[in-house]
């Protein structure tokens, strides 16, 4: 969320304490717990406010049910964006609320995260440009960096080179 003052992260706490929604349900395979955060309500002007305060989510609708008024929805669906706008809320939501984001953050916390491949360079590990380095990009299906790449090359050509006995 950037660029944001006060005043917005204020507003953005104010909707989401008062007409939002927080909640966890089990992931598809089971591997832990999805954060939901959104807001359901009739004014598409405050959930697009919203929307470009948190930099995040989508809205959905309308949803028409009978004669009410349309319903429009905002979802957060991506997990970093949820987890970032729930610890910038937070210290401005009240007590209840507070206990969901905390319950939201912890099970978000405890599932297995996936490790992303480095894009560039191996992570913690000065092995880069040596054909070790290139065999660690490998091995774990990163992309291979162009000093690896070098290394590997080079490797390939000098063994090439080396004179039949
Ligand atoms: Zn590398």
């Amino acid at each position: 969320m950037p660029h944001t003052s006060p005043a917005q992260i204020g507003y953005l706490a104010g909707i989401l304490d008062g007409e939002g929604y927080i909640s966890l349900k089990p992931s598809r395979g089971g591997s832990g717990m999805i954060i939901r955060v959104g807001v359901n309500m009739t004014d598409l002007d405050v959930l697009e406010r919203c929307q470009e305060i948190a930099g995040a989510g989508v809205i959905a609708g309308p949803r028409i049910r009978g004669t009410n008024k349309p319903i429009w929805i905002w979802n957060i669906n991506h997990q970093r964006d949820a987890v970032a706008v729930l610890m910038t809320v937070y210290p401005l939501v009240g007590a209840r609320r507070k206990r969901r984001i905390e319950e939201a953050l912890a099970a978000w916390k405890a599932k297995p995260q996936r490790k992303k491949p480095e894009p560039w360079g191996i992570a913690g590990n000065n092995g880069c440009g040596t054909y070790a380095g290139w065999a660690t990009h490998h091995r774990r299906g990163s992309p291979i960096c162009a000093a690896c790449r070098d290394a590997a090359n080079e490797y390939r050509r000098a063994r090439r080179k080396r004179p039949a006995r």
